[in-house]
């Protein structure tokens, strides 16, 4: 149920509705617009429906929100989501973000040099795994804190933002400490507990999106992490699986505009994990931002064939820094800068 109040409605107005709601046991969602306010109410509709809200002062009308999914969808908000991660720094703008580095931290050199390389070629957020979700128990299961605390050193040495995954509710803490950007992976879409645990701090979330999940179900799991109150939420489009072999996953280019007509959340593409091969990463960038991607999420590392985790997709950084240079012309066609 959305309540949207008219241009002229009061901040006394407003509060007072939210009292109400509140009374009632059901959660109000405040989103501020341009022109008015909306107030999205969480709850069963029945209560709504006992208690009329659209004869309180202020209330233009009331309307019922048909998606399941309610905070996410464009019912809800009308304007793209535009989520600051720094000053100057933000996803869902003009500017499409360009999120690289390589797929597990493994030393702080590592990070280190991959960092400095990634900033020259025109990233403007760092990522670096330090939980890593492995398919085997018997491969490298990333740094966990030490990686962490490498990852803040060169964030602060090279003032860039950086992403990471968190997979477990017990660490959501700790690896808020360290980092700008907490990253839900693919595996861990539908882990509820998770998502209502990154929801309760204020941090920005990119949530992948699940090997075989549906749009719809992504936005489910979006709309977790807004039911707690933080609408600070990025979706990656990383591949789903389908009976192709020859990529690890099928690119689901739909998903770009698909979810940007369903939800104004901003989206980006992670090209990398879904193909597995680093020399398809550069056409599919290409692709994504062509699409209206708000972002490039690219594996990125100086010595691929070395790599603890996913060598064969990472892309040395010569090919990175002529891939955002390629990526400036495609970006400026489709009135978007990089
Ligand atoms: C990652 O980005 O490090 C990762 C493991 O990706 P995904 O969850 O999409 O497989
Ligand atoms: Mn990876």
């Amino acid at each position: 149920m959305i309540i949207v109040f008219k241009k002229d409605a009061t901040k006394n107005e407003i509060n007072d509705l939210i009292k109400r709601v509140k009374k009632l046991g059901l959660k109000a969602m405040v989103s501020r617009g341009e022109e008015r306010t909306i107030v999205g109410v969480i709850g069963p509709e029945d209560i709504v429906r006992l208690h009329p809200l659209d004869v309180l002062p202020g209330v233009d009308k009331v309307m019922p929100v048909l998606a399941p999914y309610k905070l996410v969808s464009r019912e809800f908000k009308k304007e793209n989501s535009i989520i600051k991660i720094r000053e100057g720094i933000e996803i869902g703008s003009e500017k499409i973000a360009i999120i690289a580095g390589p797929c597990s931290i493994e030393s702080e050199s590592q990070i280190d040099e991959i960092a400095g390389k990634i900033k020259e070629g025109g990233a403007g957020i760092l990522r670096g795994g330090a939980f890593k979700p492995r398919s085997s128990p018997y491969t490298f299961q990333g740094l966990g804190e030490e990686g962490l605390k490498m990852l803040k050193a060169v964030s602060d040495k090279f003032n860039i933002p950086t992403a990471t995954e968190v997979m477990d509710t017990r660490d959501v803490d700790l690896v808020a400490k360290y980092t700008d950007i907490l990253q839900i992976g693919a595996r861990n879409m539908q882990n509820f507990n998770l998502l209502k645990e990154v929801g309760q701090t204020k941090k920005p979330i990119i949530l992948k999106r699940g090997l075989s999940a549906t749009i719809k179900e992504l936005l489910m799991s979006a709309e977790y992490i807004l039911s707690e109150g933080n609408f600070n939420v990025i979706l990656c489009e990383r591949g789903i699986r389908t009976f192709e072999e020859f990529t690890r996953n099928t690119l689901d280019l739909s998903a770009v505009p698909s979810i940007k007509m369903l939800s104004h959340l901003p989206v980006i593409v992670d090209p990398s994990h879904a193909c597995g091969k680093w020399g398809l990463v550069a056409p599919l960038s290409k692709a994504a931002v062509a699409c209206g991607t708000d972002g490039l999420l690219l594996e990125v590392h100086s010595n691929p064939k070395e790599a603890l985790s996913d060598g064969s997709q990472q892309l040395l950084p010569e090919n990175f820094n002529n891939l955002v240079g390629e990526l400036r012309s495609v970006a400026k066609a489709v009135g978007r800068q990089i």
